[in-house]
């Protein structure tokens, strides 16, 4: 079973280096990691879609602008800690970092990297 990308906030990332993953285009069922090849379903970003830009009609706008504060850039934020990692494609020294969910202890954890300037993505396993 193939792999689903790492959410943080509003972004996607590569499960297998932690590239961010670009949008999808119009039309395309999936994206394709520029780094590795790893094919991202287009649904993976439906809620993202759903959080973004839904239906507007469908709440008073105090609850809109709520939402809407809430979700892209705020939340990308928060949970991606930005450290002093040196990318070794282009030699930027800031890289945002998370932490992979495992499904299982044994598996240990992962951490990923992605280069603040080039989106260069890799990991490291504890
Ligand atoms: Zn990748
Ligand atoms: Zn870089």
């Amino acid at each position: 079973m193939a792999k689903l990308a790492v959410k943080i906030g509003s972004l996607l990332f590569c499960p297998d280096c932690g590239t961010l993953l670009n949008l999808p285009q119009d039309g395309e069922s999936e994206v394709l990691c520029e780094q590795c090849g790893h094919e991202e379903p287009a649904s993976s970003y439906e809620n993202i879609e759903i959080i973004t830009h839904s239906h507007p009609d469908a709440f008073p706008s105090p609850l809109r602008q709520k939402r809407k504060t809430q979700t892209k850039v705020h939340d990308a934020n928060e949970a991606m800690l930005k450290v002093t990692e040196q990318c070794s494609k282009c030699g930027h020294m800031e890289a945002y970092t998370h932490e992979a969910q495992l499904r299982s202890a044994d598996e240990g954890s992962t951490i990923f990297y992605t280069c603040v300037k080039c989106k260069f993505g890799w990991r490291v396993n504890n």
